[in-house]
Parts: structure tokens; C-alpha cells; sequence
């Protein structure tokens, strides 16, 4: 299928060593694409490049935390030097703060916003004159349910992850003169390091997104695949600035 071959693309990952992350990475690979890992702990990003590798595409690691704007830039300008080009970006990578908003601390909310919000604003920024070199791009910010939802528990994360998916219409916007498409991806509740925390601090959780779930279970990181070959290819050249819920119609159910 020629309309999702991904052969000759270059896609730059945060957070790719895990999650859902992992699973994109994968599914790129699958399709095609040469995958740069970025992530903080080196033994993941490792154990990530060989999942790629193993399944034949080309693939490598930076280690990086996306808090710090500059490591942002030369995490994009390492996998250009490393692969010759980027032609697709997905911000990933993110962090949550569980209590309740009066007991968040201001440090608090900036990590999470700098993590989920700030650092797919530079690191697309950075991204750009790159797609621009290439005739084209496409970037994929992973927003959340917490998108479209509030949670007592969560007030930074939820106004991160709202933050994202009006991030992706203005970048979708300003660069749609570019060939360069930006959507947002928002997964249900999906079954990774991230949320076996949350199950941990939140009393009745599992249960809850069971019940509420038309579909009757929590995701899996590869419930991404489609979605991500699908947004990262030409598939997807005339959808711009779209949020796609990947969440077994959690969105949809009451
Ligand atoms: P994981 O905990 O498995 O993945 C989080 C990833 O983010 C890790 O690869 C981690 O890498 C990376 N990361 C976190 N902070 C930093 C940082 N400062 N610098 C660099 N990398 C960082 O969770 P998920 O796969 O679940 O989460 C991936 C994305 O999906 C997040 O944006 C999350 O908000 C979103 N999401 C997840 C949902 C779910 O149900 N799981 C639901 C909705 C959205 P390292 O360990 O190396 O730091």
C-alpha cells in the first residue's frame, strides 16, 4: 500500500523507549521508517532500539529530557546528523502529578507543563526549518482524554494535554503552507508504566475505566499502530489540526 509506505522517512520519537511511544516507533518501523528513540533512561532507549531493529529498520537513541529547551534542539539536529533529514515528529513523551490542585506546588505544575506542553512547542519549532528542507512533514502530539476531560486528580497534566490539542490546530495551521500536517492523538486508558502509577494513587480507577469503557477493557500501546502510520503518512496529507481519540469510544460513552 503505497498510501502508507513510510520508506525514506526519518521519525524523531520522544519518549519512544516505552509505551506508547515504543509502539509507534514500531509501527513506523514496520512501515518503513529509519527511528530515532529519545528518552532519559538509557537502558530503555537501548532495549527500544533492538525491539526496532529486530522487526528490520534502521534505528538509533538519544538520551535526552525534553525539560530543558536546548536539549530539545540538539536532540533534533543529533538525528538529522545521524539519518540526513526529519520528516516526522512525534511529542510523546510525558509526566503526570496526581493530587489534588490545591496541594500542587508550583514547581509541580511547571514540570508537567514543560514536559507535556512546552517541550512539543520548541522541539516542533526546532523541527520545522528541517521538514521545510524536505519539502514536508508531519508532526504528532500525543494529547490525552484529559484533553476533552477534566480530572480532580490531575488539574497540570489535564491542562497540558488541553494545551496540546490547541497547539496542534496553530501549528497545523501557520505550517499547512508548508506541506507540513500537524494532528494530536489522544489515547483512552492504556495500559503502560505511566497509568500502572496512576492505578497505584487513584483507589478505583481500574474498575472505573472498565465500567466506562464501551469496549470493556483497558488499550494496549499497539491499539496505536494504525493510527500512527496512518498520520505519519501520505494517507493522511489532507487531514490537518485534527485531535483523533484512540480510546475504545471511552469519549463517546455515558
Ligand atoms: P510511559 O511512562 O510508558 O512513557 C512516558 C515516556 O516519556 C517514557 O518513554 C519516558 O522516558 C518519557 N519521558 C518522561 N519525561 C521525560 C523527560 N523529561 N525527558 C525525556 N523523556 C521523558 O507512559 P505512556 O506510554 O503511557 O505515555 C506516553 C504519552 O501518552 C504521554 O504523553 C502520556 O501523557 C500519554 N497518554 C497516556 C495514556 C495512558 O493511558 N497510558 C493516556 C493518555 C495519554 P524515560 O523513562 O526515559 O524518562
Amino acid at each position: 500500500m503505497r498510501l502508507f509506505d513510510l520508506s525514506g522517512s526519518v521519525a524523531l520519537i520522544t519518549g519512544g523507549n516505552g509505551g506508547i511511544g515504543l509502539a509507534f516507533g514500531k509501527a513506523m518501523a514496520e512501515a518503513g521508517a529509519q527511528v530515532m528513540v529519545a528518552g532519559r533512561n538509557t537502558k530503555k532507549n537501548a532495549a527500544a532500539v533492538e525491539q526496532i531493529q529486530s522487526l528490520g529498520a534502521e534505528a538509533d537513541s538519544i538520551e535526552v529530557d525534553i525539560t530543558d529547551p536546548e536539549a530539545c534542539r540538539r536532540m533534533v539536529q543529533e538525528t538529522v546528523k545521524r539519518f540526513n533529514s526529519l520528516n516526522i515528529l512525534v511529542n510523546n513523551a510525558g509526566t503526570a502529578v496526581r493530587k489534588q490542585p490545591q496541594d500542587i506546588s508550583l514547581e509541580e505544575f511547571r514540570l508537567v507543563m514543560e514536559t507535556n506542553l512546552t517541550s512539543a512547542f520548541v522541539t516542533s519549532q526546532a523541527a520545522y526549518p528541517e521538514m521545510l528542507k524536505v519539502g514536508g512533514g508531519k508532526i504528532i502530539n500525543i494529547g490525552s482524554m484529559m484533553s476533552l476531560f477534566g480530572a480532580a486528580f490531575s488539574s497540570p497534566y489535564a491542562s497540558s494535554k488541553g494545551g496540546i490539542v490547541q497547539l496542534t490546530k496553530s501549528l497545523a495551521c501557520a505550517w499547512a503552507k508548508d506541506n507540513i500536517q500537524c494532528n494530536a492523538v489522544l489515547p483512552g486508558w492504556i495500559d503502560t508504566e505511566l497509568t500502572q502509577q496512576a492505578r497505584q494513587q487513584v483507589p478505583g480507577l481500574h474498575e472505573r475505566v472498565l465500567s466506562r469503557s464501551p469496549t470493556g477493557r483497558w488499550g494496549v500501546p499497539d491499539d496505536h499502530a494504525g493510527t500512527a502510520v496512518f498520520l505519519a503518512s501520505q494517507a493522511s496529507d489532507f487531514v490537518t489540526g485534527a485531535s483523533i481519540p484512540v480510546d475504545g469510544g471511552y469519549s463517546v460513552f455515558i
